[in-house]
């Protein structure tokens, strides 16, 4: 579902990303680890429309990110093209990002009527089924600043996944969290992978990329140094480079 070659990116004359070999099939959890500043959240907002390109191809659902094909021309994508093409890919960031104003059900309801233009009341049952599922039922009429770091988060992956998404892309999702809200929202995780989503995943918790992975993922300075089953990957890295970060990060 996800597929980079040789992707490229660069801040004015930084580059971050450094040629980039990736694939992601549908239902495949990949946990992405790495350092600061090695390129994790760059890669995950090339995938999502956030960034663009300055090299390589980048395939998401069998379409070139930020082109659309006609014939065999490629033509650049409008706004709104790419608005759509970002409403399959549900993200959730290390901040929450809930609408302070809105109330929990109104957060979840938001896209899916507005960007979908799905029927408030088929949104409204499906939102109400998402929030039983991530253990905040009675929590649809709060606020966010009524809610724990943790509720925040459980309600930003509902929301995210009222969209539908086809692929989930998590930015280190329980690293702004209290250590003991950590679990409930791994919990919520956990049961998303088991449901056979599609899930890539940047994360510093490195008992849930071994548990739950399909596939883990080392970048390193905007390269892949190395990437296998997950079992291997942490328990007995290739590179001396992985070696070093896991025994840093636990
Ligand atoms: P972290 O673990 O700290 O979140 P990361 O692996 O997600 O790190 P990125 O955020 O992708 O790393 O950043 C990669 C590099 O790009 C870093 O050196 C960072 O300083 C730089 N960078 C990120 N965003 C921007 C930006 N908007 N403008 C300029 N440079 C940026
Ligand atoms: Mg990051």
């Amino acid at each position: 579902i996800v597929r980079a070659e040789g992707v490229r990116h660069s801040y004015g004359r930084t580059e971050v990303l450094k040629g980039i070999d990736l694939e992601v099939h549908a239902g495949e959890v990949v946990c992405m680890i790495g350092p600061s500043g090695s390129g994790k959240s760059t890669l995950l907002r090339c995938v999502n429309h956030l960034e663009v390109i300055s090299s390589g191809r980048l395939w998401v659902d069998g379409h070139l990110v930020g082109y659309r094909q006609k014939g065999n021309r490629l033509h650049e994508l409008s706004d709104k093209e790419i608005c759509r093409r970002r409403a399959g890919v549900g993200m959730v960031f290390q901040q929450f990002n809930l609408f302070p104003h809105m109330t929990v059900l109104e957060n979840l309801i938001e896209a899916p009527c507005r960007v979908l233009r799905e029927p408030k009341k088929e949104v409204t049952e499906r939102a109400l089924g998402l929030l039983r599922q991530v253990g905040l039922s009675e929590k649809h009429g709060a606020y966010p600043a009524q809610l724990s770091g943790g509720q925040q988060q459980r309600v930003a992956i509902a929301r995210a996944l009222c969209m539908r998404p086809k692929l989930m892309l998590f930015d280190e999702p329980t690293s702004a969290l209290d250590p003991e809200l950590v679990g409930d929202v791994l919990d919520v995780m956990r049961a998303l992978a088991r449901s056979g989503m599609t899930m890539v995943v940047v994360t510093h918790e490195i008992g849930f990329a071994r548990d739950v992975a399909d596939r883990v993922v080392f970048l390193d300075d905007g390269k892949i140094v190395e990437s296998g089953p997950s079992g291997q990957v942490i328990s007995s890295p290739r590179h001396e480079r992985t070696r070093a970060f896991l025994a840093a990060v636990r």
